[in-house]
């Protein structure tokens, strides 16, 4: 959004809230409260500053589809209710241990508002009262909740002289005060709201009122969510939760929108309309700004677009090191409209298609031919470069909807996914969704240049089950007539396991390329979750440990002879470029905008020079010092 822009929407002030009006995680400030300027820190996910009008985002309404059970089904009824009280208070404590990084005046407003949401959850007559209704009127635990917390929310309402039944067991002291009713009312509301979102896990998200140029605040998005954004529509994003190499920030750095997650106290009194400056590269949101502070923020996205522009023309110059080495940039595509932005991103094909997008926001698995139009769409798109399609990757924190409601999946709930039936371990039990894929993929082949990729492997036996898999699919498709390519596309494997990696010359003797997840290598080498906000600064692709991984990994590539590229979110951070072509890489994959600035860094150096930094910071025994010898290389 340019500051024009910017200026206008907050000129005219648009709302930006639609649906029911909820509020996720807080009461509104009261409307008398004087509102100055609030700047709240968080992670920064995407670069790009950006000025408008805040859209709260609500989540679409629940689908409650079981109101009346049979007797014999109340037990698993209260059982599921059970355990959407254990993961309301798990999120809610989560959220409540977070606020020691916000000012003490923040705390003192968001403290008892979270105490209260608790203390519902706790042995309350709030609760009890849903668990008679399951057990005494057999309904579902979801119409059972909305019921009592809608018959708790008017009580308030209606007795403002107060209630003996407030929540925790307590009458609200100033139960004439209509004002406090009300609030309390809302609490009683939003605590019901929540619990039914955990027991229905409503999917779907809409952004569908959100004015052009709104700034998108929410509790916390999904992946799922993220890839419903309008790009052209939403002109940055901010959330109370989430990582930097979460897959939200991945989608959101894919579709270039300023971003800021994690940022603890958002939502609190949070108006809808009111005017919000996200800035992605330094981690802020700042709401109701002065006029100053606005001036600033209008500056700052006139000097990103201008640096965007020159970026812009590197798009045809060669990526080559000042002595002479090629490097190959691809980009990595989440949804196909990203499209038009690798195009002119300058990228020479497509690194990692994560073709996760295909499954999500539906309720069906997609078929055969539909996923075949898809591969060959893109494929077609790129004119004969290569692109590298990665087969679905499910688990983890990528919940696919299409596939727990087909049955394909369990419905996990508080497993821990990223250490369970994730990527190829799940694709090998479901031989029907893998070989569907396969198929698809074959079949776009015949297009152009294809390359299959295998998600979480572990073990060589996966690479080896999964290639005769590929030769049965090629040999049934072959038999049907289908026209596939002459030699089959190349079968790679993403290298994100510290286990793959350090057994890397093993896996060269099956896979025929690698591609490096530092992603997941470094969320699983040093046991920090990726897209976890609390432990964000223990994520530190620089550890020690990640860089021997990675150079392993390159020196078993090489060791074989096949061909190895970066395609986790450390090759788009043109700082390290040099580091890792010091390490032996050559090829890189990130999303499209980083492009530019990736083979900015590339032109400005030389294989020497990386190799001797590569060797300094191979000694260092801290990602600090290693931290301070990449920043000083760039100078
Ligand atoms: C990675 O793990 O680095 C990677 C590229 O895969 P994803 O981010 O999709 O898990
Ligand atoms: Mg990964």
């Amino acid at each position: 959004m340019s500051a024009a822009d910017a200026s206008q929407d907050t000129d005219h002030n648009p709302a930006g809230e639609t649906g029911d009006g909820a509020a996720p995680a807080a009461s509104p400030a009261p409307a008398n409260k004087p509102c100055g300027e609030r700047r709240l820190f968080g992670i920064p996910a995407c670069a790009g500053v950006a000025i408008g009008p805040v859209f709260r985002t609500t989540e679409a309404p629940p689908q409650v589809t079981r109101h009346r059970i049979q007797a014999a089904d109340a037990p698993a009824e209260l059982a599921r209710l059970e355990a959407a009280i254990l993961q309301s208070r798990k999120q809610l404590l989560k959220l409540r241990g977070r606020l020691a990084v916000l000012p003490e005046e923040g705390q003192g407003e968001i403290a008892p508002l979270l105490d209260a949401y608790l203390q519902m959850l706790g042995p309350s007559r709030l609760v009890r009262g849903i668990r008679t209704r399951i057990g005494d009127r057999l309904v579902s635990a979801e119409t059972a909740v909305m019921g009592e917390a809608n018959a708790f929310a008017n009580a308030f309402g209606g007795l403002a002289g107060g209630s003996p039944d407030a929540p925790g067991g307590s009458a609200p002291s100033d139960a004439s005060d209509h004002g406090s009713a009300r609030r309390n009312a809302d609490e009683v509301r939003e605590v019901g709201r929540r619990l039914v979102r955990n027991l229905t896990r409503a999917p779907f998200r809409s952004f569908a009122g959100a004015v052009q140029g709104a700034i998108l605040i929410a509790e916390s998005l999904r992946p799922s969510d993220a890839a419903l954004i309008d790009p052209a529509r939403i002109a940055a994003v901010a959330t109370e939760e989430g990582g930097t190499d979460g897959h939200t920030a991945i989608l959101l750095r894919a579709l270039g929108i300023p971003a800021v997650l994690g940022a603890p106290g958002l939502m609190a009194g949070l108006r809808a309309g009111e005017v919000a400056i996200v800035d992605g590269v330094v981690g802020t949101v700042t709401l109701n700004p002065l006029p100053p502070t606005l001036a600033n923020a209008r500056r700052a996205v006139v000097s990103f677009a201008r640096d965007r522009q020159r970026l812009g023309r590197l798009r045809r110059l060669p990526s080559v090191t000042l002595d002479g080495e090629d490097v190959t940039l691809h980009a990595n595509l989440e949804l196909p409209v990203e499209l038009p932005m690798v195009a002119n991103s300058g990228a020479t094909g497509i690194g990692l298609l994560r073709s996760e997008f295909l499954f999500m926001n539906r309720d069906t698995v997609p078929t055969e031919d539909e996923q075949t139009d898809t591969y060959r769409s893109i494929v077609e798109a790129m004119s004969g470069d290569p692109v590298t399609i990665r087969v679905l990757d499910w688990g983890g924190e990528k919940e696919v909807e299409a596939l727990t409601n087909a049955g394909v999946v369990p419905e996990v709930v508080d497993a821990n996914p990223a250490l369970g039936l994730r990527g190829i371990r799940l694709l090998l039990r479901q031989p029907a969704l893998f070989e569907t894929q396969l198929a698809a993929i074959l079949r776009a082949a015949a297009h152009g240049t294809v390359r299959i990729l295998l998600p979480m492997v572990s073990t060589v036996a996966e690479v080896r089950a999964s290639r005769t898999i590929l030769l049965r699919v090629a040999a049934r498709l072959r038999a049907a007539g289908r026209r596939l390519p002459k030699a089959l596309p190349p079968l790679g494997i993403m290298v994100e396991t510290p286990g793959a990696a350090l057994c890397a010359p093993a896996l060269a003797t099956e896979a025929e390329f690698f591609a490096i997840g530092t992603n997941d290598l470094c969320m699983y080498a040093l046991a920090v979750d990726r897209g976890e906000s609390d432990v964000a600064e223990l994520y530190d692709p620089l550890h020690p440990a990640m860089l021997r991984l990675i150079g392993m990994v390159a020196e078993g590539a090489a060791t074989r002879g096949i061909p190895v590229s970066v395609c986790g979110e450390m090759a788009a951070n043109p700082s390290l470029t040099p580091l890792l072509i010091g390490l032996g890489l050559r090829c890189f994959s990130t999303n499209a905008s980083a492009v530019p600035r990736v083979k900015q860094a590339v032109r400005g150096t030389t294989v020497d020079d990386c190799q001797r930094l590569a060797w300094q910071v191979m000694k260092q025994t801290e990602a600090a010092r290693t931290r301070e010898l990449v920043e000083r290389f760039g100078r």
